[in-house]
């Protein structure tokens, strides 16, 4: 199977919004005019945290697809996962995003560094393609969840052993410079990422001719949602080299359920303010999993007494990512982005309540993944 040009990671943690982020694709393409793939991925992580199968995201898809009667590739991608866990993917799955971060050494020659992480690499290629059959699937790699970012040198090195491994990936997930944070902008240096960014795009076009690696071969921004300000500089330089690419966001979407859940009624509103209430009381447990890739300033962080006494506008203000209102709070941002957890335990009064208020819902997921999101690429 090959991917297409422009595909765009849409996973969301709940299965409950496949409709509205394919809305959102599709009004891209109309404002636009490019057509990004929807993929819809979900971490083992997640589904273990939620305690759901990966049967749920391939159902959510087809639905999805369905119900809005489109017509082109679409994708259900077994996100993050290894040798251990990839077998409950294998089914519901087309893509596969084979994670082999923790077989990366710390230092060393980019032999010592990176040769046990193709060599597992290739060896759950072989795995999955045994079972499901070479054709079937679509293939990335990624090196993202490490300390040290990669430099385009050692990008080139990685995609010459994973050809050699024979794995045919077509995208690629690198660690990349900076700082990528759950849920809110990009922190680090923007004229560094730009110039690396720039090289990566370069290595990726010459190992594709030197050593016969799929000609769609592309970049995967695992981009934590929300890398608002390196979006306009990812869209300017696929289009210099019309190179294609792969973004994915999964978080933001459940981000998006809470802002919906918080304007819609005071019950909703209630239901949002519980959530945080119980994620403030498990904080340490619930931003464990994720200590390389928050930064919650927990003296930004409101009492729950406090935001108790708020109206809808103010709790969503808080919570949107709009970096120019000044109560945006990241640090909240990013704590509800870790606690979808507490709004799984809460499943009985949760689910029916995002069917209750799916439409206005539905108009959050749809304006973040097309207005702010996709806009900043093509749209500039
Ligand atoms: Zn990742």
């Amino acid at each position: 199977m090959k991917i297409g040009k422009y595909s765009f990671g849409v996973g969301d943690r709940f299965s409950h919004e496949g409709v509205n982020q394919l809305k959102a694709l599709l009004k891209a393409k109309e404002e636009f005019g490019v057509q990004f793939i929807p993929v819809w991925n979900k971490s083992n992580r997640e589904h273990v945290i939620v305690c759901t199968e990966p049967g749920e995201v391939r159902k959510e898809a087809d639905a999805a697809v369905k119900a809005l009667g489109y017509d082109g590739q679409y994708f259900v991608d077994a996100d993050h996962i290894n040798l251990g866990n990839v077998d409950r993917f294998i089914d519901a799955s087309d893509f596969f995003t084979i994670d082999v971060a923790d077989y990366i050494g710390k230092e060393g020659t980019p032999e010592e560094k990176f040769l046990p992480a193709i060599k597992e690499a290739g060896k759950i290629y072989r795995h999955i393609a045994a079972k499901k059959g070479a054709d079937n699937f679509v293939t990335e790699v990624s090196m993202d969840e490490v300390d040290n970012a990669q430099s385009p040198e050692e990008l080139r090195y990685i995609l010459k052993e994973l050809a050699a491994e024979k794995v045919p990936l077509q995208t690629i997930a690198p660690k990349f410079t900076g700082r990528f944070n759950k849920g809110v902008d990009y922190r680090g240096n923007l004229a560094q990422f730009e110039k690396e960014f720039e090289q990566d795009l370069q290595v990726i076009a010459e190992c594709v001719k030197e050593y016969g690696l799929p000609d769609n071969l592309k970049l995967s921004i695992h981009s934590g949602s929300d890398k608002f300000s390196i979006y306009p500089i990812m869209g300017r330089l696929i289009r210099k080299y019309d190179a294609g690419i792969h973004i994915k966001t999964a978080g933001t979407t459940w981000l998006e359920e809470i802002i919906g859940l918080a304007v819609a009624d005071e019950k909703g509103l209630a239901l949002a303010k519980k959530i945080y209430a119980g994620a403030l009381g498990r904080m340490e447990e619930l931003t464990v999993p994720y200590a390389t890739v928050i930064d919650v300033d927990t003296a930004q962080l409101p009492s729950a007494l406090e935001v108790e006494k708020w109206d809808a506008d103010t709790f969503a203000r808080t919570m949107r990512h709009n970096p120019a209102d000044p109560l945006f709070n990241p640090s909240f941002r990013q704590l509800i982005h870790v606690s979808y957890k507490i709004a799984a335990e809460l499943g009985d009064e949760f689910y029916p309540a995002l069917e209750k208020y799916a439409d206005v819902i539905g108009k959050e997921i749809e304006d973040n993944l097309c207005e702010r999101h996709i806009r900043r690429l093509f749209a500039l």
